[in-house]
């Protein structure tokens, strides 16, 4: 008999990742899907970092090197730092990793104990709550809707704090909502945080380059909680290199100390091609990334355009990223094409058999009113999957 561990039982499949599956599945077998589920530019890496990883091989970087990182690109990312965000880390205080999303792992692994509590601000990223699960820790989950544009307020975090507290994780601009906190929501929370000074905070930064505010704030950035935070950031999406898995943090030493114990046993460091290349990519002027952050932003601007001519289709503006997160419950307890819509996850069951386009429903990022639309997809693929998903929202009754 096969016996799994409870650890493994626990944990979820990323809802992103299996609705990406099942449309693969559903094109393979000759349906026409467009897929806007997954959260990954459209774009390719441009030339002048793929050119580093040409010459890193060139050049034998192919061997085992710190578990933290090159020391060279731990000091690029310092520099990214100061430059980008005016924070002020050392070399020791930063770690590079296989993806955010190990970083992320990292920190959780190291610092929740089982019954630990950790505060999440729904709608949340679907990976912060099963790696909080997977270390034992207690997710608890602050809902901030649409009509706050997905923002947790100072207070909510206030009342959400207990003796059992240790982290608060949440993202900005954010997956799945396109929220960008500004720096005075920002300096409420932080202050908030300052007052629980056994709290450490995940600040998920990755989409920072992805923001049509043209400014970002850094929680880190606030006096008296930088010993309290854990910037996260990386390259997978400001340079379209989802692919290549390099991830970073900005941490305070303890911390970071931690998260190289941790990955010196898991992974030994990410790839060394990758950080050769990373680091062109850090060093880059953020101007490098400008292209792909305006088209996003016509993109954004053409789906909202249309889903508000939609009746029953309840939208914010989103700031960031390239998702936006409608709320479709006028639809719920109507049907249509032999099925019945009566929570988000019908409705994205319903689209995908319905129109032939792949949606996340917001249940997995913990808004059952919700659906996810990334737009990272082009404007001609966007207008089609548009007059497809509002003719099957009129279609039902
Ligand atoms: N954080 C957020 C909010 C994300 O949306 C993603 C990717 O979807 C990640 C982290 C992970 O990024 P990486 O590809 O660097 O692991």
């Amino acid at each position: 008999m096969t016996k799994l561990a409870d650890r493994i039982n626990r944990l979820e499949e990323s809802a992103t990742i299996a609705m990406a599956r099942k449309s693969r599945e559903l094109k393979a077998a000759g349906r026409d899907i467009i897929s806007l589920s997954l959260g990954e530019p459209d774009f390719d890496t441009p030339d002048f970092i793929k050119n580093e990883a040409k010459a890193a091989i060139d050049n034998n970087f192919t061997k085992y090197m710190a578990v933290n990182g090159y020391e060279d690109l731990r000091t690029s990312i310092c520099s990214k730092f100061k430059r980008d965000n005016n924070l002020d880390y050392t070399e020791d205080q930063i770690v590079v990793s296989t993806g955010a999303k190990q970083s992320i792992a990292n920190v959780v692994m190291s610092i929740i104990n089982p019954g630990d509590e950790v505060i999440v601000p729904a709608p949340y990223w679907v990976t912060y709550v099963e790696i909080i699960k997977m270390a034992g820790g207690q997710p608890v989950i602050v809902r901030a809707g649409i009509d706050n544009d997905f923002k947790m307020s100072a207070a909510q975090l206030s009342g959400a704090i207990t003796p059992k507290t240790r982290m608060m994780i949440f993202s900005s601009p954010c997956n799945p909502t396109g929220t960008v906190y500004t720096e005075d929501e920002l300096g409420d929370l932080a202050d908030v945080i300052a007052e629980n000074p056994d709290m450490v905070v995940l600040s998920d930064e990755i989409y920072e380059h992805i923001n049509f505010t043209g400014q970002h704030h850094s929680i880190a950035q606030f006096p008296g909680v930088k010993e309290q935070v854990v910037t996260i950031n990386g390259v997978s999406k400001a340079f379209a290199m989802t692919g290549w898995r390099l991830g970073y943090i900005g941490a305070p030493l303890w911390i970071a100390q931690a998260c190289t114990k941790m990955q010196g046993q898991f992974t030994s460091g990410t790839c060394g091609i990758t950080q050769r290349a990373a680091k062109a990519a850090v060093e880059a002027d953020p101007s490098v990334t400008y292209e792909m952050r305006d088209a996003f932003l016509k993109r954004r601007d053409l789906v909202l355009a249309r889903l508000e001519n939609i009746e029953g289709v309840k939208t914010n503006l989103p700031p960031g990223a390239f998702y936006v997160f409608p709320d479709i419950s006028y639809f719920f307890g109507k049907s249509g094409n032999g099925m019945s819509v009566n929570n988000a996850s019908d409705m994205s069951l319903y689209l995908l058999e319905a129109a032939n386009v792949a949606l996340v429903t917001g249940a997995a990022f913990g808004d059952p009113d919700c659906i996810r639309i990334s737009y990272a997809a082009s404007e001609e693929v966007l207008t089609e999957a548009l007059n497809r998903i509002e003719k099957a929202l009129n279609e039902l009754a």
